[in-house]
């Protein structure tokens, strides 16, 4: 069974070709094109890239075309993209702008290219499905959450690769097959040992930290969009409600101009005034950039207090994994989030955290009582292998 995954932005189409063949996962293809301008070519382009590597002779040999689709209205977990499901995305275009027009138009031009394989989703809101009423619910009227506005939570892929791999690594195969049960019978698989509690942190373009009991999210930083929690490259991350009024008023521009500097011109970059990327903000504060110290500073900081929330709410935590560009490759950050924390039991070892850049390691001390893991991200597979069982159970 060949699945391809799909990652769709505005400009870029990039994709991972699996082969589910013989009960062994393996990834046959990985390829993409930035700076696409001419879609229906770029898709073309994927289809003959991966007829010349041989890794298929016909677009009908794919058993389906996976996608790590963002948010739908009413619609969650993983589904066939059809008309009704594109309609849901659309119908909260106003909510992940960046993400989800790019995806729609993808998915129909997909659907004209190849349609006679079926195209599926795994929403990034997923994984949050099942995290109690308390974790979701705004405190705004019934007739606010009566429309829709709660936290839905996202990075949902990412969270639960890091819920199946922090298992595996902790030796809980019962909790590692939980998560991997999550969305064929919402959660109710049984675990047969202790409670096991994991904070996993995706630090990158977009970051977001979520507490995961049992392989399951129990609640996540990320609220209604992608424009809330920890700051974001370009996105504002959390922000007092009353500052958007407040800044359109006094600065005398409009909402839309105001939703516009908190979706581009602010996160990293509108703090730093450097760049959105780690990189080039660590660069700069080395240099004695003080808006850039300031930006790792709060960064730093919005992480720490995410952790500390979930430390509480799971009554304290087996381990913590770092996941995402960032996660995976700062050792800087990694050791600012994890300073001082011996009385909580968290203790990195310094250089185990300084080699591990992008591969999968352990980096607390041999006395700390939470590890601390790097795990490299792997979205593509959790779409892959979700999509693989909606064909396999649901046959819809
Ligand atoms: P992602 O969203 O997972 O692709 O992560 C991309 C982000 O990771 C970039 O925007 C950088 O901020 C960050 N990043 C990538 N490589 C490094 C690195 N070597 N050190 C620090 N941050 C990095």
């Amino acid at each position: 069974m060949k699945i391809l995954v799909a990652n769709l932005g505005s400009t870029s189409l990039k994709w991972r070709l699996f082969d589910f063949s013989n009960n062994a996962e393996r990834l046959l293809h990985k390829g993409g094109f930035e700076r696409v301008t001419d879609y229906p070519k770029a898709i073309e382009d994927c289809m003959a890239e991966l007829k010349s590597a041989k890794v298929i002779t016909d677009e009908n040999e794919l058993s389906a075309v996976g996608f790590k689709t963002v948010i739908a209205k009413n619609v969650t977990g993983c589904v066939r993209l059809d008309e009704h499901v594109l309609q849901a995305m659309a119908d909260y275009n106003g909510l992940a702008p960046a993400h989800n027009p790019p995806y729609i138009t993808g998915i129909k031009l997909f659907a004209q290219r190849v349609p006679k394989v079926p195209l599926i989703g795994l929403f990034e809101t997923a994984f949050h499905q099942f995290a109690a009423p308390a974790a979701v619910n705004y405190a705004v009227p019934e007739t606010w959450r009566q429309i829709g506005v709660r936290r839905w939570g996202f990075h949902g892929a990412s969270h639960k690769f890091i819920a199946e791999r922090s298992a595996e690594l902790l030796c809980r195969p019962d909790v590692a097959e939980r998560a991997r049960q999550l969305y064929v019978n919402n959660g109710a698989t049984k675990i047969s040992g202790a409670p096991l509690r994991v904070i996993s942190c995706h630090l990158g373009g977009s970051s977001s930290v979520t507490g995961i009991l049992n392989g399951a999210s129990i609640g996540t930083s990320m609220g209604m969009s992608p424009q809330s929690g920890l700051p974001q490259n370009n996105r504002v991350g959390d922000l007092d409600a009353e500052a958007l009024p407040y800044a359109v008023k006094t600065l005398g521009i409009t909402i839309e101009e105001a939703q516009k500097q908190l979706t581009k011109q602010s996160g990293l970059l509108g703090l730093s005034g450097v760049s959105n990327d780690i990189r080039d903000i660590t660069d700069a504060a080395n240099k004695g950039n003080v808006s850039a110290k300031l930006a790792l500073d709060v960064f730093v900081a919005s992480t720490r207090h995410w952790i500390g929330g979930y430390f509480l709410e799971l009554n304290g935590a087996d381990a913590i994994a770092f996941t995402a560009g960032t996660g995976e490759n700062s050792a800087e950050l990694r050791a600012a989030i994890c300073a001082n924390l011996a009385n909580l039991g968290i203790k990195l070892d310094a250089d185990k955290n300084q080699s591990a850049r992008a591969t999968e390691s352990i980096i607390s001390a041999a006395d700390s009582a939470v590890k601390i893991f790097v795990i490299p991200a792997n979205e593509e597979l959790v779409v892959a292998r979700e999509a693989r069982r909606f064909l396999e159970t649901r046959k819809n």
